[in-house]
């Protein structure tokens, strides 16, 4: 059996899922930033994001998501949490489009 070469890679073997959790592992990233990091769409982002929740738990792990809030009047999204991860367009309280983004962490369980 030869060694594995680099298992904390450059980052070309390694799957976009890994390198998200490894990010998140690290630091408290918004989700447009880690959009940004990995280059995926909202969707595939979202896709991930909810595999890696739903899969935290068997590896000793916990997703922690901060919900997006609106900057305009505070009005915060904790509804959402479960089935939209990204930020709303608009706030439905005051119709604000100024939306602070979700953010996201994964932690020791
Ligand atoms: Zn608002």
């Amino acid at each position: 059996m030869s060694r594995r070469r680099d298992p904390e890679g450059v980052g070309a073997a390694r799957t976009v899922r890994q390198q998200m959790r490894g990010l998140l592992l690290r630091e408290e990233l918004a989700f447009d930033t880690l959009r940004a990091l990995l280059g995926l769409s909202v969707r595939d982002l979202e896709d991930e994001l909810l595999h890696v929740a739903r899969s935290a738990r068997s590896r000793g792990e916990r997703l922690v998501v901060s919900p997006p809030s609106c900057l305009a009047c505070g009005h915060p999204f904790r509804d959402r949490e479960s089935r939209h991860l990204h930020a709303p367009g608009r706030c439905p309280a005051c119709r604000s489009e100024r939306i602070r983004d979700p953010s996201f962490r994964l932690l020791p369980r």
